[in-house]
């Protein structure tokens, strides 16, 4: 059997796949089971921070396996307690709690919330708001966090207690705040999947104030947005706040599954033992990768990843297209459908992404400068 007649007969129909198996990978570049090139303007959707089989990366992780791949949150191990102190180091804040996925991360996030509330507010304070078209992920709380009523349909009960606002307006935000008992506001900076809409700084800036009024919790998530991809190392760091919870994951160990809940010195402390936990959760081996994902990611590198997202801006504004985004974070207003010009990309040989009616770019984030001209010339040619 094709590996396609395989995956339709053995796994759950939840993936509309292209039509492409991918077989092999360097770099920015991958090959179909056919041998056709690709430019990866996805990077596995944020994920392949460094494209395929990085030998940086790949040298982490095998020295990593060899040496020691997982023991269990019963012991300490040098990746994940590494790991931790670089992300307090370059973030400010002052604890992390390690898991596997974005969705997780958030959870743990929306758990420092509650917790944080019911003890300094009573529990009552159950509320999270988050914004209209946001994403957060595909548990029953997250799902419930995510701000896109179709998500929702037929998977009803979600967990209770979230309460949806309009991104960019600061008053309906703070009527909601006025109406009922928060414990916690969770925003993405750039929402990815809602259509790669950036937030306008005064409305971030307003976000933190209205917490810090009415001491609600402020929680960034930076799954997508985070670990380089806007050209700072957290997108947050563009507009001058601190947040109190920053979730993250994708990029975070370029490849391997790593989720990470970062908690500032106000909620350092809610969560003791016995609260949460993961088996997977700061895995030795996810650890080092992350560990050497971020060594890399200094201001020069983080430099580039600007240049080349201004780079891509410059080339689609002045082909007459809409541009929305941060840093290597992209969306295209296009003019036909966003399927023709996805399938239009893959005939000129790149691989994009959709985020709503947008084609969106996420490409890894050290792609070359000559690949990148190519891909951007193919895209140019398939969005007509
Ligand atoms: C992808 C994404 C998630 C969910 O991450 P998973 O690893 O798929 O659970 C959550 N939030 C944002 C902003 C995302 O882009």
């Amino acid at each position: 059997m094709s590996i396609k007649t395989t995956d339709e007969r053995f796994i759950a129909h939840t993936y509309k796949r292209f039509d492409i198996a991918i077989a092999a990978g360097e770099g920015s570049i991958c090959y179909d089971d056919n041998g056709k090139r690709y430019i990866d303007m996805t990077s596995g959707i944020g994920v392949n921070a460094f494209g395929y089989a990085d030998p940086v990366w790949a040298e982490a992780v095998t020295n990593q396996a060899k040496l020691l791949q997982h023991t269990s949150n019963l012991y300490y191990t040098a990746p994940c307690a590494e790991l931790a102190e670089i992300l307090c180091t370059r973030t400010g804040m002052s604890k992390v709690f390690f898991s596997n996925s974005g969705a997780e991360a958030n959870e743990c996030a929306v758990k420092v919330a509650r917790k944080y509330a019911s003890e300094h507010k009573g529990a009552e304070y159950y509320n999270i708001i988050t914004l209209n078209k946001s994403f957060h992920g595909r548990t029953l709380t997250t799902l419930a966090a995510t701000g896109q009523a179709a998500f929702h349909e037929k998977f009803t009960p979600l967990t209770e207690g979230f309460l949806y606002a309009e991104p960019n307006d600061i008053e309906g935000l703070r009527k909601l705040v006025a109406e009922h008992k928060v414990a916690g506001i969770l925003i993405e900076t750039v929402q990815g999947e809602g259509g790669v809409n950036a937030l306008s700084p005064e409305y971030v800036k307003a976000v933190e104030a209205v917490c810090k009024e009415n001491d609600i919790i402020f929680m960034v998530d930076e799954v997508q947005t985070g670990n380089g991809r806007t050209g700072k190392l957290y997108s947050y760091m563009h507009f001058g706040v601190q947040p109190d919870v920053v979730s993250t994951a994708k990029g975070l160990a370029a490849g391997l599954p790593m989720g990470a809940t970062l908690m500032s010195e106000k909620v350092a402390d809610v969560l003791s033992y016995g609260d949460h936990g993961s088996t997977f959760g700061g895995n030795p081996v996810c650890a080092a990768a992350a560990i050497s994902v971020l060594n890399r990611m200094d201001e020069a590198f983080l430099a580039e990843i600007t240049e080349k997202g201004k780079y891509i801006k410059e080339r689609l504004t002045a082909a007459g297209f809409e541009v929305s985004g941060l840093g290597l974070m992209i969306g295209i207003k296009t003019k036909k459908p966003v399927s023709e010009v996805l399938a239009a990309c893959i005939e000129n040989g790149v691989l994009c992404l959709s985020a709503k009616e947008k084609l969106r770019l996420l490409p890894p984030l050290n792609i070359p400068m000559d690949l990148l001209k190519e891909a951007v010339d193919k895209i140019i040619e398939a969005l007509g």
